[in-house]
């Protein structure tokens, strides 16, 4: 439920709502708007629901008393509008500015990192990706640097002050990505993974999370909500590409998703053109794109290289692209009234 407080409800009488609630077994999330405050109340165990709003109803300072309707109670916008989340160094996502996220797949040794990064950052990219633990379609295929990968990236943060961006595929790894990386990545055939994501939930660090790729959009922000009510607030959606019966892109990059979870969600979104596509030379177009459907950030997969690209080669862009593609993104985003 949302409880909205009187223009006039003071400090006080906010407490003493807040702590009723949390005596009843509320987890409770406060909006502070301009003209009011809204109280959101989430639990859904709590059975005398209906008691407990009408006897809120009754207080002097309590202007009204909604149900929330949606079965997303935490990531839908009825409690709040947008949310930016720090990510340190001078980055939010969510706000006017769009922020981009880029490197290889997967981490490929250290100098190469270093290099690629290196790279980057003259281009103008605060945020670097790449996967030190991967999940691959074959067993027999590179599986990653594991821990001595995410050191690897550490040192790319420290030497490049970029922040860093990677996965964690099993509850047992999270205490490592959490160490070293700045936004911990759960990855598409991870949204449904629901104890990972509860361990999110008491992650330190923001998560991004991948779409499913056979997941509605439903279906995804209860993913996020997992990691929400598990206690982590800071949420990053990142749509991927969906499964389709189209066999000449990998995935299909749903455009629609990006425009939709904007409506519904108060969390940032971010698009991925390299995975939604498979294909590098489709990667600048959507990527366009998504800025224009209302992105707040782009995960791209750039490489020195991408010729010798270890993994997803064919959807690598090279440093070159990227600043041919920046500046076109620079248009798109102003068109939008966005800061890139
Ligand atoms: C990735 O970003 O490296 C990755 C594996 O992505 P996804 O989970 O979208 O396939
Ligand atoms: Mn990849």
């Amino acid at each position: 439920m949302i409880i909205v407080m009187t223009s006039k409800a003071t400090l006080k009488d906010r407490n003493a709502i807040v702590k009723r609630l949390e005596g009843q077994g509320y987890m409770v999330d406060i909006s502070e708007g301009k003209e009011r405050t809204l109280i959101g109340a989430i639990g859904a165990n709590v059975d005398n629901k209906d008691a407990i709003m009408n006897q809120l109803t009754t207080l002097p300072y309590v202007e009204k008393v909604v149900p929330i309707l949606k079965p997303y109670k935490l990531a839908g916008k009825e409690i709040h509008e947008r949310t930016e989340i720090d990510l340190g160094a001078g980055v939010t996502i969510g706000g006017n500015q769009i922020v981009i996220m880029a490197g290889p797949c997967a981490v490929e040794g250290a100098d190469k990192v270093i290099e690629i990064a290196k790279a980057l950052k003259a281009a103008g990219v605060k945020v670097f990706r790449a996967g030190a633990y991967k999940p691959r379609t074959s067993p027999y295929s590179f599986q990653g640097y594991g821990l001595a990968g995410l050191k690897m990236l550490a040192a790319v943060r420290e030497e490049t002050g970029m922040r860093i961006v990677t996965e964690v595929m099993a509850p047992r790894d999270l205490k490592h990505v959490e160490k070293y990386a700045d936004v911990v990545q759960v990855g598409t055939r991870n949204m449904h993974n629901f104890e990972l994501l509860k361990d999110c939930g008491k992650c330190s660090k923001p998560i991004l999370l991948k779409r499913g790729l056979a997941a509605t959009i439903e279906e995804w922000l209860l993913a996020a909500e997992y990691i929400m009510k598990a206690g982590n607030p800071n949420v990053i959606l990142c749509e991927r590409g969906i499964r389709t019966f189209e066999p000449y892109t990998r995935n299909t990059l749903d455009l629609n998703a990006v425009a939709a979870v904007k409506h519904l969600s108060h969390l940032p979104v971010v698009a991925d053109p390299s995975h939604g596509t498979g294909r590098y030379e489709l990667v600048a177009p959507m990527a366009k794109a998504s800025i224009a459907a209302g992105a707040d950030g782009l995960m791209l997969e750039a490489h020195t290289n991408p010729g010798e690209a270890i993994s997803d080669s064919q959807q690598t862009i090279s440093i070159k692209d990227y600043r041919a593609l920046k500046k076109q993104l620079q248009a798109v985003a102003a068109a939008v009234g966005r800061k890139l």
